[in-house]
């Protein structure tokens, strides 16, 4: 918690001077085309997609930055679990690059948001922090109300793809008036399977907003 305190320090490789240096930038492996259409995935070869449509209910689509591998893996641990909220700018800046490229905005920006006892004991919602430097980013906004997550649920890791979907459904709501149709990004740190996002949607969708975008930093593929 004390990194507003302190020089930068390198999320990647802990050398001194920027949050995350040259030479980590370097390093870090954008997602290549061939990717599929609907969740971004890298795809061996050119396919629409890569059989998510049974599985991503209510996101329209799915995009991450970058791999996750190489220093975005030590950055994300140390952002997500270490404190290092410094690291929200750099890594929202790889989201945004990624979007720019692909011409996707929307309307708001909301967060994955924690569960309020597992917010307590971190202090922070990672991907409010990202979501924050995307909505100066793009010049958006939030709307009001808040998406909740309405129970908690055990961490994702090491469940099957099927166990990752029953894990998070239904297990978010959105508090707030109805969202009139407008397009969403809706924001995490890393993807896998989509589950918890598509979650997410399905609470967005049902509030009436439009379509979802799901978009993160890294992508694990599974
Ligand atoms: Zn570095
Ligand atoms: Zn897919």
């Amino acid at each position: 918690m004390l990194d507003l305190l302190l020089p930068p320090r390198c999320g990647g490789c802990r050398r001194v001077g920027a949050w995350l240096c040259d030479l980590c930038r370097a390093r870090i492996r954008r997602l290549d085309e061939p990717l599929c259409r609907r969740c971004g995935v890298e795809l061996p070869s050119a396919r629409r997609d890569c059989g998510c449509r049974a599985r991503l209910r209510s996101l329209a689509r799915l995009r991450s930055a970058v791999a996750y591998e190489g220093p975005v893996e030590p950055a994300v641990q140390r952002f997500k679990y270490e404190g290092w909220q410094r690291l929200a700018a750099p890594l929202a800046q790889l989201i945004g690059e990624r979007l720019a490229i692909e011409g996707l905005a929307g309307r708001w920006v909301i967060a994955v948001p924690l569960h309020p006892e597992r917010l307590r004991q971190r202090g922070y919602n990672q991907a409010e922090l990202l979501a924050r430097d995307l909505r100066q980013r793009m010049r958006l906004s939030s709307p009001k109300g808040e998406l909740v997550r309405t129970r908690p649920t055990p961490p994702q890791v090491g469940r099957d793809r099927l166990r990752r979907f029953e894990n998070v459904s239904g297990a978010f709501a959105w508090r707030g008036g109805r969202l009139a149709g407008e397009s969403i990004l809706l924001v995490d740190d890393v993807a896998t399977t989509g589950a918890t996002l598509d979650a997410c949607a399905n609470a967005l969708r049902a509030a009436g907003s439009g379509p979802v975008t799901g978009v993160s930093i890294a992508r694990v593929n599974v």
